[in-house]
């Protein structure tokens, strides 16, 4: 899809204006930049693991004579494999959804029904830190779309918001009804989010000051997985923070009435 384009400016060269023709060969480029950083990132993330699990293989082969340090080096065996599983099958979302794969099985769905199984989802994490997920707003609001890939999108919120949380907080999840769209509004109690990183949280791989929460084990792709959702549904996800008094994520979707409107493969601005 890369295409390049002409540019026609006039400058000003100290007395004298000239006119400026420059080949705008940028996007083409750029698509290769980010194509190349995917990557070079996913990469890095899974030497990590990869190289963890290798030497935890090789320890406990040396201390076979050892129950206890072989189960001690077996159990950090199992958690290095979850977390290769996870940043791999979070990449394979991210793929599908940035070929836009999530708009092929588009259905009719209740905005209710995708908030309630997100929030089972997250129950137990959020109960085992005394958080109360609160749900509250409009009832019967309905959108056309991929059921997995929206309440994906909403769980990752809920759970992003569960783990930027204190214990015993509230974490509330809104929807409200507008003329032809949808919000879904998931808001903590938690840490913030400093206003220069607002906007790069989207970013793949992004990860904020680890100091400012316990430590998630999050591999940086959840929101990035969260904007696609909404945009390959014609929607935007917004958020909102105050450092150390909390953050609202908003997820836009436009209402199934409304939604005839986006065709498969145009992109609302
Ligand atoms: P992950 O959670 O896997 O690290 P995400 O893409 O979901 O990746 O989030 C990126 C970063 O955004 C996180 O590392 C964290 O710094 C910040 N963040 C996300 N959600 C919240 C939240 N509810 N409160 C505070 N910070 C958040």
């Amino acid at each position: 899809q890369a295409h390049s384009s002409l540019r026609v400016r006039v400058a000003r060269l100290g007395t004298r204006y000239v006119l400026v023709l420059a080949q705008d060969l940028t996007d083409a480029i750029r698509l290769e930049e980010v194509r190349r950083d995917f990557v070079a990132n996913i990469s890095h993330e899974l030497k990590t693991p990869i190289g963890a699990v290798t030497v935890l293989a090789d320890a406990i082969e040396a201390a076979r004579d050892d129950p206890e340090q072989v189960s001690r080096f077996a159990r950090r065996l199992g958690k290095e494999s979850e977390r290769l599983a996870r940043i791999t099958r979070e990449i394979i979302d991210l793929s599908r959804l940035q070929a836009g794969e999530a708009l092929a099985e588009r259905v009719l769905i209740e905005v209710d029904h995708i908030v309630a199984v997100a929030i089972d989802q997250n129950q137990v994490a959020a109960e085992s830190r005394g958080i109360r997920l609160i749900s509250r707003g409009d009832a019967g609001a309905e959108v056309y779309g991929d059921e997995p890939a929206l309440v994906m999108a909403v769980q990752n919120l809920i759970s992003n918001a569960i783990q930027h949380s204190p214990d015993h907080s509230h974490v509330g999840i809104g929807v409200s009804l507008r003329e032809d769209a949808v919000e879904i509004a998931v808001t903590d109690q938690g840490v913030g989010i400093p206003e220069e990183e607002r906007e790069r949280v989207f970013e793949r791989f992004y990860r904020g000051d680890p100091a400012r929460s316990r430590n998630t084990g999050g591999t940086g792709l959840g929101l990035s997985i969260v904007k696609h959702v909404a945009q390959n549904h014609g929607g935007e996800v917004k958020v909102w923070s105050q450092l150390g008094r909390g953050s609202t994520f908003t997820m836009r979707l436009p209402r199934a009435e409304a939604a005839p409107q986006i065709e498969i493969g145009e992109r609302t601005a």
